[in-house]
């Protein structure tokens, strides 16, 4: 009898144990963070230009293949879509699988389950990448559709990019031709709605419910020309969002690293990569003091067949050459730190992002 009373504390041990251990790799909140067109050679840039990456206090490291279900070379959509749902799709697919069936994405399950959600992008939000998380559509250029998807039944507590023409009818000086006002739609359901760089500085975030902030008709210019920053919007996004005593996930992108590339222009990865690396700093800063955050930082693809065919550490200098204007196929890396970072180390598929965002809120 003492026998059996021994075995069963003992078990009870384990089990408390096993139950502490499962708590302890839960994160309470997750920030992914999407630099578009991040490859190994804009991040060597990076850190070449401003000498310590923010990046480098992400301990666990992994690579990831980025091919969409009907090209090998990914775009954006299908890319971003691999991410938030776990699923592949076909390329220019936001939200729907290889088959055209509607996925749910991780910040739509984030918050059925009660947590606060955010979208931290410097383009349009109706753009592939932040898309894939909000709406379901077949096509990226669809941006009417995704608007009106995003104004009415996307359920982020905050937003905060640009592209508020999307949301406007022609006569208010948008892009709709159906004469539809979405961003009244959107305050009806609770939201605050800012558009100029001061009323963002100005912003008590206490006093908000829900916020979307869009601070260009399409697209903001490229860094340093943005203001709002995007590591200045992070800082608000996480003010707000952390909050919520149930945690939250925050999606951000560093969105025109891509576009730097697309355009060949080697200057402005380095400022592209500068303002990514700020906004890491400012969600690893919130990460390191919460103890409970997990971020994630990673590609949906590189641009450009960037290549670094020589330079200068002391001056600060690379010389850039690029194979194409276009995406490449070769895999990205991923870096996580926090609580459940280990599962990203090592050799992966896009995919593995999404699915293990899903495990760690489905737990
Ligand atoms: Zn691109």
């Amino acid at each position: 009898m003492r026998r059996f009373r021994l075995l069963l504390l003992l078990f009870l041990l384990i089990f408390a144990l096993n139950l502490y251990a499962q708590q302890l790799v839960k994160p309470k909140n997750i920030i992914l963070m999407i630099g578009d067109g991040m490859g190994l050679a804009q991040i060597s840039a990076g850190k070449t230009f401003k000498g310590q990456l923010n990046l480098e206090k992400m301990k666990v490291v992994g690579l990831l293949t980025t091919h969409s279900c009907d090209e090998y070379i990914t775009d954006s959509a299908a890319g971003a879509t691999a991410m938030s749902t776990g699923y592949k799709t076909k390329n220019v697919s936001i939200g729907i699988d290889c088959n055209g069936e509607k996925r749910e994405t991780v910040l739509e399950y984030a918050s059925k389950i009660g947590k606060s959600t955010g979208i931290v992008v410097v383009c349009a939000i109706t753009h592939a990448t932040p898309a894939a998380f909000v709406a379901h559509v077949p096509n990226r250029n669809m941006q009417i559709e995704i608007a009106e998807q995003i104004a009415k039944e996307a359920n982020a507590d905050i937003y905060l990019g640009s592209g508020w023409g999307w949301f406007l009818p022609k006569s208010e000086g948008g892009r709709r031709e159906d004469g539809q006002n979405l961003i009244e739609v959107m305050k009806k359901r609770g939201y605050t709605y800012i558009s100029k760089p001061e009323e963002f500085y100005n912003l008590n975030i206490d006093k908000v419910n829900k916020l979307i902030g869009l601070f260009a008709e399409n697209h903001p210019p490229y860094a340093p020309d943005r203001k709002p920053t995007l590591a200045e919007m992070v800082k608000k996004a996480i003010e707000f969002l952390s909050k919520d005593k149930d945690g939250f996930f925050l999606m951000v992108e560093g969105s025109q690293i891509d576009w730097a590339g697309h355009d060949n222009n080697s200057e402005q990865i380095l400022k592209e990569m500068a303002d990514f690396d700020d906004a890491i700093g400012v969600a690893l800063d919130f990460a390191q003091k919460d103890g409970n955050t997990l971020v994630i930082v990673t590609a949906d693809h590189e641009t450009g067949g960037y290549a670094l065919v020589g330079g200068s550490v002391n001056d600060k200098k690379v010389e850039g050459k690029f194979v194409t204007k276009n995406h490449t196929g070769i895999m990205v890396p991923v870096f996580a730190f926090g609580p459940g970072a280990g599962a990203f180390a090592g050799f992966g598929d896009n995919t593995l992002i999404g699915k293990i965002i899903f495990e760690y809120l489905k737990k």
